[in-house]
Parts: structure tokens; sequence; C-alpha cells
């Protein structure tokens, strides 16, 4: 029974951090040999590693935690806290310069989740992509009555949607017509939807977007069709994701060459 259940911890710690689970092995092995209490020995691994260790042994191989700056920051600070906020230098370049574009601009680019520290092709669930530090989602810009606005509509930064228009083109409806039961999901991931009166800010996420684009860095940019079409995006870059991924009427995906 015991074993049941650290083994369904160590799953669970490695779906949601990468290190995680590893990290309660290695607090169980030396909990048994010192008698310290193992709950206590996984916290002190577990931060010690989050802030210390990690970043330096993820940037020998490759990928560093996203730089924050004044403009640049995590919409939930659970994104550092589990790791999943790591990616390749060049992707670090890209938000610089995309920042560079938007000094003036009255809100801050809040980035979502990004890759794991480590290993190409280990994926960081529920996106089956992000797993090679050149992807990483960024939130909408909200307004209120007085204008732009830092917060966003959901606790996770994801699951809340923007309400579709009249006559616009719903792929959501579409993917699931064709058996796409996972597109929508994003809805089950709010951890509570907050600060319902915001709304959308169409000028303020096209003047986001534009600034990504900007960067010869990036490859691809995606965000569902219809808002695609509501914001006039007309680079080439700006594609469809398609029905196996989720919807994008709640963040932007954005990805190196
Ligand atoms: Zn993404």
């Amino acid at each position: 029974m015991k074993k049941l259940l650290y083994i369904s911890i160590f799953i669970l710690l490695t779906i949601l951090t990468q290190v995680g689970g590893l990290l309660f092995i290695v607090a169980l092995l030396i909990a048994k040999k010192s008698r310290l209490n193992a709950l206590f020995l996984f916290l002190s691994l577990y931060s010690i590693s989050t802030f210390v260790l990690i970043p330096h042994l993820a940037s020998l191989l490759g990928r560093e935690p996203v730089k924050h700056t004044e403009k640049i920051e995590a919409t939930n600070y659970l994104t550092i806290l589990l790791n999943r906020n790591y990616v390749q230098p060049k992707l670090n370049k890209l938000l610089h310069q995309t920042e560079q574009h938007l000094l003036n601009a009255p809100f801050k680019i809040k980035y979502l989740d990004a890759s794991y520290p480590f290993i190409n092709k280990f994926p960081l669930l529920p996106h089956l992509s992000h797993n090679d530090g050149k992807k990483i989602d960024i939130s909408f810009i909200y307004e209120d009555a007085q204008g732009m606005v830092d917060d966003k509509k959901s606790r996770s930064g994801y699951g809340v949607f923007v309400s579709m228009k009249q006559g616009e083109y719903n792929q959501t409806k579409m993917c699931k017509s064709k058996g796409a039961f996972q597109y929508d999901y994003p809805k089950y991931l709010t951890l509570g939807s907050i600060n319902e009166d915001l709304k959308f800010s169409q000028k303020a996420t096209k003047q986001l977007i534009k600034a990504l684009l900007k960067s010869k860095e990036l490859g691809k940019l995606f965000i569902e069709p219809n808002l695609k079409k509501r914001l006039k995006l007309n680079d080439s870059r700006v594609r469809n994701h398609g029905c196996r991924a989720v919807r994008h009427d709640d963040h932007i995906h954005v990805q190196l060459r």
C-alpha cells in the first residue's frame, strides 16, 4: 500500500515538475538512513534544487530560466516553483527584443508554461510540444474601464476563453465534432476564474503580438483562427495549430525557428 502511494507521488511530481519525483526518492532514501523527516528533507532538497542548482545545471545543458525584467514576469509564480519556466537562450533573446518594442506600452509581457530544464522530448504536460526549450505561452492583455491592466482572468492563466463574436469561425466546434475531445480541456486548468469584469484588449494584445513578430528568431505563433482574423494578423508565421492541440483563445503560443 505504502509502495503504491510512493509510486503515485513519484509519477505526479515527475509530471508536474520533472525533477520532483527523483528528489522525492532521494529524500526517502536519506530519511531512511538519517531518521530525518522525509517531507522536510524533500522540501529542502526541492527548494535548493529549484532556486540554486537547477538554473546552473540547466544552463550547462542549453536551457535557462526566463529572465525577469520590469516588463517580463510569470503570470503565476507556480510556473517558477514547478520548474516550468526554462527556455533556450535564443527565446530569452526573443522576449528581450519584444520588450524593447514595448517600453512605452502600459502592460507587461506575462508568460505561462515554457519547458522543463532538462531532456529534449520530455513533454511538459498538458502541452505535447513544449519539450525542447523553444516554446513559450504568453498571456493575452486585458482591460478594465480605466484601461489596460496586467491582471488575467484565471489563476493559472489558462482556460478562460475570449467570447466568440457572431459570424466568427468556430474552430472549437469543428475540432470537437471531428473527435478532438481534448481541444477545450484547458477549461479544467483555470485553478479558478478571477477578475470577471476584465475584457480582452484587442488593441494591446495586437500590439504585443506585433512586437513578438518583429523578432527574426520567431518561427511560429499560434492563436485561435477567429482571433487571428479579428486582430487582422497577416504575418505568415501566425499559424493554425490544428485540432491535435488545444484551443488558443486564452493565450498565445510562441516558438523559435
Ligand atoms: Zn504553447
